[in-house]
């Protein structure tokens, strides 16, 4: 048996995803990167990049490991690149993506051979939490202003648009896309190339990806441009867990579980936005709250049903633990990382990586 706690990516889940990925760079003609800034977990990349475009970045770090690691096109961008980043990331990068026209100017020298786009901020976003909404007030993601931006649109050849967040509803997705097309119609019809970005879950059940495609591909048409889709969560979604085991219960008028992992720790995201983690099933009469190891009084993963109590030595399994996780994991309290398993095709489990007191010194001086 493995030793826990493990994150565990199943390739047969994932292949679902890439799948329906697939299916929409045929029927849309978009390509599609992954977003590394969810996912970067780079051992199971000989699959992913069977059925992706390349990778997008959020720093120059991320675009050294799209480059060495998943093969196709790196896009490069970051919310403000340093002087001293800016020959790494030329040659690291098919594409450069600047956030705002301050710094596609300060390096429009250093860049004149390279494919440049500009983020574009539509102001409309689909993010139910302000932490994560890109249209926040005074948001530095991204230009917005149509006339500002046309006095640039001769130095770029693409624009980039990131203002869907977790969004499941096609029809959202749509009328955002209609906003987009109405304030900045003009400016697409000037470039070659247009990246929609992440943040829609389109590899979700019951996603109407026919129309999705559709509209897609008349967007493509209307304006002569090439889509991108930036997936980060929709590629890996619903792939992995995290295992854990009971270490200890106890009972303090509920019943608690202590298990050998902590939120904080190996699944910061859920803690950040106040989200419980995910059990399946989670059925039976007994109501146990599953606690994380930390001394962080509330490093709660959840309550979840079970169908028998709760024992030492127990396996514990939180499902869709793939996106924001392992790119966040720290060494908070100094506890055991997780490792990180990968459950091939074929059905056989292989420890990919495992961490130690070693890496837990090397992180600190
Ligand atoms: C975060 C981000 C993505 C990926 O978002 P998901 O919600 O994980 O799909 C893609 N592009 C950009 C620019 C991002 O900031």
């Amino acid at each position: 048996m493995i030793k826990t706690p493990y994150y565990l990516i199943d390739k047969q889940k994932l292949l679902g995803n890439l799948e329906k990925i697939a299916y929409v760079r045929e029927q849309s003609g978009a390509k599609a990167l992954l977003a590394l800034k969810c996912f970067a977990t780079w051992s199971v990349f000989d699959l992913m990049q069977q059925y992706m475009d390349g990778t997008t970045s959020s720093s120059l770090y991320e675009l050294k490991l799209g480059r060495q690691k998943f093969v196709g096109e790196t896009h490069a961008y970051s919310v403000a690149w340093a002087d001293d980043e800016i020959p790494e990331m030329l040659a690291n990068s098919d594409k450069v993506i600047f956030n705002s026209i301050g710094q596609l100017e300060r390096f429009a020298e250093v860049s004149a051979d390279k494919v440049r786009g500009l983020r574009v901020n539509p102001q409309v976003s689909s993010s139910d939490y302000l932490l994560a909404d890109p249209a926040r007030p005074f948001s530095r993601l991204g230009e917005w202003d149509p006339e500002k931006i046309a006095t640039v649109v001769d130095k770029v050849s693409g624009f980039m648009f990131h203002n869907n967040c977790e969004n499941g509803s096609f029809e959202l997705f749509d009328e955002m896309l209609g906003t987009i097309e109405e304030r900045f119609g003009h400016l697409l019809e000037q470039v070659e190339w247009v990246s929609l970005g992440g943040g829609i879950h389109f590899t979700g059940d019951d996603y109407p990806l026919d129309q999705f495609c559709a509209r897609l591909k008349a967007f493509s048409e209307r304006f002569g441009v090439q889509v991108y889709l930036e997936p980060g969560e929709a590629a890996i979604t619903l792939s992995s867990s995290l295992e854990v085991t009971v270490l200890d219960t106890l009972y303090n008028g509920k019943h608690l579980a202590v298990v050998d992992s902590s939120i904080e720790a190996h699944l910061l995201d859920l803690l950040i936005y106040r989200l419980n983690a995910k059990m399946e099933p989670c059925t039976g009469e007994y109501t146990y709250m599953v606690c994380g190891k930390s001394c962080l009084a509330g490093d709660i993963f959840g309550a979840f049903q079970f169908e028998r109590p709760l024992a030492i030595g127990d396996r514990l399994s939180f499902i869709d633990a793939a996106g924001y996780t392992m790119v966040k994991k720290n060494w908070f309290n100094g506890l055991k990382m997780p490792s990180i398993v990968v459950k091939q095709l074929d059905g056989s489990v292989e420890v990919v990586r495992e961490f130690g007191f070693d890496d837990y010194l090397s992180s600190l001086s």
